[in-house]
């Protein structure tokens, strides 16, 4: 005999218990299936304010207050100071060249910082997945979610009025019969495969490969870079980024003083440091410590809390998001890589362009139709491009500190001019939540990533050339020209001088670009620095 449900949710990672969570909370009957079990650790940590908008508007949509109070680092520390997490006040990125250390100062003049944010209270955060994970998972069951843990899938079979799921949990047959799946199991790819959802892997320019842990004992970037410029705001409450020949390290400091950290490498670094093709994780790690001592100083006595992973090609790309009485979400769908860390608000938009369409499914079929999931499928796909076309170019820009800062500014302006807009101009939130990601149905962003992505190229000649400085100023003006109607942050600027506050006089005089007349950006500036009133939540 199959067990029954309306919706299986396959996975059990923020995306798919919140996904359970708000289809529970419209009333759906869903059965959450995860093959491990919380708490447990997970990789992808870093938030975002888009993510931050997203979980927001998921809070008053569906009341759910924890969803509003996990949102900023002070809302967070006030009502779950339990789920551990740490402050990011921005973007910071240093170029670090082979050899040199602290004392050359070439660190502080390839130093560029982005504050997302304009204070601690309403900063972003970086999320410890094993608490953050748990508590989503027990906020699903709580909203009525059947959920189970152990479950080992070995079988889909979709049909036209539903899907029948069949495993094993804790050694005893298991067979679930519902009218519709989703798949939140990430690059496990669970349904993919049982499906036979062919690859597009070839749709992804970005490859890398990723070594990372935990650690404790790091050092504080002021601890060894003696007399480092104030920016605007401390440097290593951010996600920290360490730009090197051989690709980047991210770094993010929880605020109870551990640090996760990785290097993300490119192929052709990996075939000089690994040319035999078998990686140690351990001899990998010390090797590029050994070649950066600023690297090497930070990192040198600190000790990693669980075994150094190793995963080569972290890339993944599928032909198809969604089908009839299926779909993925975007973590199973697509990855391209951790800069710019896009993955979490994107997928949280998607629990909310998913939570819209159920919504309007419920009176009637009870599932979307096929034009809906063709919608969903196709503005993920773009999405899917175009992070892999910014992220293409920042990798092809690392060959100099110039080409990346310019770059980079394609990412800043997108992102603060969404986030700005969707700020000030709330509505119920269904158009956000439709509105395309990293600047996708924009006609002045979404060209941006593609033609920076050729120029460089023409620059670097796929082989990390540097070009002359003719070629690099010429890059950084045409950049700061084709951002200039989306730009509310002041980004390109040299002024600056790579070191950027939110500016919330800038924003006022630059209203026009966000369609906005002067009176209606101030009257936002509360909301913009935190100081709205929390919604009511029943
Ligand atoms: C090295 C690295 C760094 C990253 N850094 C960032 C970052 O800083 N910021 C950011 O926004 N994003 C980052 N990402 C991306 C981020 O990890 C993902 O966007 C995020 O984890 C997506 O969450 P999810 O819940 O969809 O999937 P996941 O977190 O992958 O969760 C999937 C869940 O499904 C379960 N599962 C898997 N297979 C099965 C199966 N067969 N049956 C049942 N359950 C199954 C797993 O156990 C897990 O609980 C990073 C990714 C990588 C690889």
């Amino acid at each position: 005999m199959s067990e029954r449900c309306e919706i299986a949710i396959i996975g059990s990672g923020f995306a798919g218990s919140l996904m359970a969570r708000v289809l529970a909370t419209i009333g759906y009957d869903v059965v959450l299936l995860e093959r491990g079990t919380h708490p447990r650790f997970a990789i992808g940590e870093s938030s975002t304010p888009l993510a931050n908008l997203s979980l927001e508007r998921l809070a008053v949509r569906y009341n759910l207050p924890d969803c509003y109070r996990l949102a900023t680092h002070g809302r967070w520390l006030e009502h779950y100071p339990e789920l551990r997490r740490g402050l990011k006040r921005g973007f910071t990125f240093y170029r670090h060249h082979p050899g040199e250390s602290a004392v050359d100062r070439r660190l502080v003049e390839e130093r560029l910082l982005v504050a997302a944010s304009p204070n601690d209270a309403v900063a972003d955060t970086h999320w410890l997945r094993a608490d953050v994970d748990h508590h989503f998972v027990r906020e699903a069951a709580a909203s009525g979610v059947d959920y189970r843990d152990h479950v080992d899938l070995t079988d889909a079979d979709i049909d036209d009025a539903g899907v029948t799921l069949r495993g094993v949990r804790n050694g005893v047959p298991l067979e679930l019969r519902a009218e519709f799946v989703i798949d939140a199991t990430g690059p496990g790819g669970s349904l993919a495969r049982r499906l036979a959802i062919p690859s597009a892997i070839e749709r992804t320019e970005t490859r890398s490969a990723v070594v990372f842990s935990h650690f404790d004992g790091v050092q504080l970037m002021r601890e060894v870079v003696a007399d480092l410029p104030d920016g605007p705001y401390p440097d290593d409450w951010a996600a920290v980024h360490h730009l090197i020949d051989e690709g980047w390290m991210y770094s993010l400091r929880f605020d109870h003083g551990v640090t996760s950290a990785g290097f993300a490498l490119t192929p052709l670094a990996m075939s000089t440091l690994a040319p035999a093709g078998e990686v140690q994780p351990e001899a990998l790690w010390r090797a590029l410590l050994d070649r950066y001592p600023v690297i090497r100083a930070l990192f040198g006595d600190a000790r990693p809390l669980m075994p150094l992973v190793y995963r080569d090609g972290i890339q993944h790309r599928l032909a198809r998001a969604a089908g009839r009485r299926w779909l993925l979400m975007p973590h199973a769908f697509a990855f391209v890589d951790p800069l710019f860390s896009t993955g979490i608000a994107w997928s949280l938009r998607a629990v909310e362009r998913l939570g819209l369409l159920f919504e309007q499914a419920k009176a009637g079929a009870r599932v979307p139709d096929v034009g809906q999931l063709e919608r969903y499928e196709t503005l993920l796909a773009a999405e899917a491009d175009q992070i892999d076309r910014l992220v293409a170019g920042a990798y092809e820009a690392m060959a100099h500190f110039d080409l990346f800062a310019a770059h980079a500014m394609i990412y800043f302006a997108s992102v603060s001019y969404a986030e700005v807009r969707q700020r000030l101009t709330a509505g119920d939130g269904a158009h956000h939540a439709w509105s395309g990601f990293l600047g996708i149905g924009d006609p002045v962003l979404e060209p941006l990533a593609r033609e920076s992505l050729e120029r460089l190229r023409r620059i670097t000649r796929r082989a990390l050339n540097t070009g002359t400085r003719d070629d690099r100023r010429g890059y950084t003006a045409w950049v700061r020209e084709a951002i200039v109607r989306r730009n509310i942050g002041g980004f390109g600027d040299p002024a600056r001088n790579n070191l950027y506050p939110v500016d919330m006089d800038l924003l006022v005089d630059r209203h026009a670009l966000l369609g906005l007349t002067r009176e209606q950006v101030v009257a936002g500036l509360p909301a913009l620095r935190g100081m709205a009133p929390e919604p009511a939540f029943g």
